[in-house]
């Protein structure tokens, strides 16, 4: 369904005119692909590059080097009508994604009607399908976003999506900006969609739980790599690099008066522009060798995951 080729994306700046020019490596050698039905979860911290990944996806911004393949189509040899057909974003704030003055029925059957295929009514029918198929009811068709609860916004977010019946959806941190006991809600929805609707997810999080309770896969990226990739199952219950175990241990627990964990990572998140030699986890990581300030940590796969740790075996 997706293939991903040694993408990267770097950018450029300067801080002054006469400043040196910094070269930030979002996106820095990623390979991977999903098949039909696969859900991949992306987490990191803010800043490893997870949201360019999603970006350079869905054809929002070119790759500095590599492809993109949808269905073994190069993204950039389609045009924006094919590539909407194929693949489509869910993002974090459902109210600023939302034009404020349309009523939900239009915001939904804007990609129908920008592809220009359907009669008027068999337009109008697709909408309210789509709405009844992420709960919403007839009457919150002629409401705009300003009348309607963050969940429920979230929901047109989504029928937006999926009304032109993509393969794809990029959910971009679709539960982040909505109360706790929405979340909940709202997963199980894109849960229920995928299975109805055969779709694939590339779910990015920064948040282990909500990609816990999602994804078949897990891509953990840290300075625009994927330190440790593969199936969801075994990554959860026998993390491998020192970097995911600091993730899972960050989870909150539920158990009232068990205090927040010292993960023990020390530093705070490396400058994306000042890639650490080596490893790029060595001045974080607490397992740290000699070998590690200089030597790359392999990339070949075990036991179906990739570990980017000269310790994982
Ligand atoms: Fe830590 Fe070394 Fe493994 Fe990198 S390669 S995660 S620095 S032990």
């Amino acid at each position: 369904m997706i293939e991903v080729k040694n993408v990267f994306r770097h950018f450029e700046s300067r801080s002054g005119l006469f400043s040196e020019r910094r070269v930030v490596r979002a996106v820095d050698g990623l390979s991977f692909s999903l098949e039909s039905g696969d859900v991949l979860g992306i987490v990191g911290e803010s800043g490893c590059g997870k949201s360019t990944l999603g970006r350079l996806i869905l054809g929002l911004m070119p790759p500095s080097a590599g492809e993109v393949l949808i269905e073994g189509q190069s993204l950039i040899t389609l045009d924006r009508r094919e590539r909407a057909r194929l693949i489509q974003p869910v993002f974090q704030d459902p109210f600023s994604s939302l034009n404020p003055r349309q009523r939900v029925r239009e915001i939904v059957g804007l990609p129908l009607a920008a592809q220009g295929a359907l009669s008027a009514a068999k337009q109008r029918d697709a909408v309210m399908d789509m709405l009844a198929r992420v709960g919403l009811s007839d009457a919150m068709a002629d409401r705009f976003p300003a009348q309607l609860s963050g969940g429920q916004r979230q929901r047109v977010a989504i029928a937006r999506a999926l009304v032109l019946r993509p393969r794809i959806v990029v959910c971009d941190e679709p539960t982040s900006a909505l109360d706790v006991s929405v979340q909940a809600q709202i997963l199980n929805l894109l849960a229920d969609l995928r299975k109805d609707l055969g779709l694939t997810y590339i779910f990015i999080s920064h948040n282990l739980a909500v990609v816990e309770h999602v994804a078949t896969e897990v891509a953990v990226m840290y300075l625009g790599r994927f330190v440790e990739h593969g199936p969801a199952a075994p990554l959860f219950a026998t993390p491998r690099h020192p970097y995911t175990r600091a993730l899972l241990a960050s989870v909150l627990t539920p158990e009232p008066g068990v205090p927040i964990p010292d993960v023990g990572l020390g530093e705070s998140y490396p400058d994306p522009s000042n890639v650490p030699a080596g490893c790029r986890f060595h001045p974080r990581c607490p397992m740290a060798i000699d070998r590690c300030r200089s030597d790359t940590p392999p990339t070949e796969p075990r036991d179906g995951r990739v570990t980017e740790c000269f310790l994982a075996a």
